[in-house]
């Protein structure tokens, strides 16, 4: 089974304090993160018997996961094993980089995101920098909220050409952008308009559900983060039966780590193996990633 995997643990608990996150500066108690560790150790004992499969997996953290430990050593442990393609987390990256040399670095890749006023872009680009130096597989990323434009635009300038840089649009209020902010934030990120879409879903096959699932952290399966029906427990030895292609039953799709897997959108094209951790395929080489934008679909039909 060629399987990939968005796990969420119980973990919701962040050190950064972004005003738009419900996470900001929560703190969990020692019996809380223990649960969590727990949880996470379960899973990553299941993929490890998961031998005739192959699978990657991509942390989707409630919060920061990756200043704490367990997740590290879940990433040391998963890009280790053979059946193993991909271990890939979501990170504000604020934490201690030097577990990263005992991962194998073919396979571990990080989402990095860059939160301007939690940190500075000085001090996000140092830890950028020492990705690269130890040769890890990385994107970055910022929401484009207005008044980070400034800061978006210098981060574009100073990180290298070859680092992928994607924006997330603010959807939350309509016509939040004027065409120009549109037209700069798409220079910054050629895949922005596609972003800044709710893609209709309804009706539509997706791969979610089929070969790409939702686990939490008692193993129950999602077909994705935004659909919240269970459709079975990955600890259950017949899980495999509940996974079959149907079609999507919300009216849109609007977050990457969902729409990237309709296949109306046709963005596997697009990604190829960087599907999970936002890289477009042959990003840094700019032919191949131009010419697969083409068949990125950005209509909402
Ligand atoms: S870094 Fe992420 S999880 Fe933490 S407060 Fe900011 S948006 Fe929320
Ligand atoms: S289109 Fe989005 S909401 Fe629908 S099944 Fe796929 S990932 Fe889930």
């Amino acid at each position: 089974m060629n399987l990939s995997i968005l796990y969420r643990g119980p973990l919701s608990s962040c050190n950064y304090a972004c005003p738009y996150c419900p996470f900001a500066k929560r703190r969990e108690t020692p019996a809380e993160l223990a649960y969590d560790r727990r949880c996470l150790e379960r899973f990553v004992s299941w993929v490890a018997t998961r031998t005739g499969d192959s699978i990657g997996v991509l942390f989707t953290p409630w919060g920061e996961a990756l200043i704490r430990k367990w997740y590290q050593s879940a990433l040391v442990t998963l890009s280790s094993l053979p059946h193993v393609r991909k271990a890939a987390i979501q990170t504000n990256l604020s934490c201690q980089l030097d577990w990263v040399d005992a991962c194998d670095k073919a396979k571990l890749a990080l989402w990095c995101t860059f939160h301007p006023g939690e940190t500075s872009r000085e001090r996000f680009l140092a830890q950028c920098r020492v990705l690269l130096q130890r040769g890890v597989r990385f994107s970055v990323g910022v929401v484009g909220l207005k008044e980070h434009l400034a800061e978006i635009e210098a981060l574009r300038r100073e990180l290298p050409a070859e680092v992928y840089l994607w924006v997330n649009a603010y959807k939350r209020q309509r016509e939040y952008y004027t065409p120009e902010m549109i037209a700069d934030l798409t220079r910054i990120d050629p895949l922005f308009p596609l972003n800044n879409t709710f893609h209709a879903s309804r009706g539509h096959s997706c791969r979610a559900g089929a070969s790409v699932i939702a686990v939490d952290g008692e193993g129950t399966i999602r077909r994705c983060h935004f659909i919240p029906t269970p459709i079975g427990n990955i600890y259950d030895p017949n899980f495999a039966d509940s996974l079959y292609e149907r079609p999507c039953t919300n009216d849109t799709c609007g977050c990457h780590i969902g729409y990237v897997h309709l296949d109306r959108l046709k963005l596997y094209d697009t990604f190829g193996d960087g599907v999970l951790e936002r890289i477009p395929y042959g990003f840094g080489e700019s032919k191949p990633f131009l010419e697969n934008l083409s068949h990125a679909h950005l209509s909402t039909e």
